[in-house]
């Protein structure tokens, strides 16, 4: 199934800088069958834990995060890069390797209990998802399960998802 999946992502040398390979999803999402398996390899992994909520990494991390909720019967909350949620957030900064960047969340999206499901696109450094976790639960929801569509495994990011259920459907 990966082998399947996998011979739908594009790789676009040196985007959006030199020296990245850029893993294209569209190429996947734009496939009727590679859509469906992709979301249905996404569901069963989540299915071992009661989740209320699923949150989605701005932007491709939207698409199937929104998904995962409509079918696990959770809600779906969206983590943003900032100044794009109109009501009270919380916010958190994390480093990149030059510079650093930032994500939101609503003050209001967790409930007390909430069981959350985290899903990107990709998991790469992991300091994207890392930081999103720790928003989360300053915003009062419980981590159980981080989940990519692509794991980059030689740059090793799960370490920093130690504690958390981390899933991948392709890893290369
Ligand atoms: P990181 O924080 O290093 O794990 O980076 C993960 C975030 O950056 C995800 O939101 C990805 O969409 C994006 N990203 C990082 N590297 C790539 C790549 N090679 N191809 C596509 N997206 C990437």
């Amino acid at each position: 199934m990966s082998d399947f999946l996998k011979s739908y992502i594009r790789d676009v040398p040196d985007f959006p800088k030199p020296g990245i390979i850029f893993k294209d999803i569209t190429t996947l999402l734009k496939d009727p069958e590679a859509l469906a398996k992709t979301g249905e390899a996404l569901l069963e992994m989540a299915r071992k834990h009661q989740i209320s909520k699923v949150a989605g990494i701005e932007s491709r991390g939207f698409i199937f995060a929104m998904y995962l909720a409509e079918r696990l019967g959770a809600g779906f909350v969206p983590v943003r890069k900032p100044g794009k949620l109109p009501a009270e957030t919380y916010s958190r900064q994390y480093q990149l390797e030059y510079g650093s960047d930032t994500l939101e969340v609503h003050q209001d999206a967790f409930e007390e209990g909430d069981v959350v499901l985290l899903h990107d696109d990709l998991l790469a450094t992991g300091g994207t998802a890392e930081a999103a976790c720790h928003l989360i639960e300053s915003a009062g929801g419980t981590v159980v399960q981080v989940s990519f569509i692509i794991e980059l495994g030689f740059l090793n990011g799960r370490k920093r998802l130690e504690g958390y259920d981390v899933q991948s459907v392709i890893t290369y």
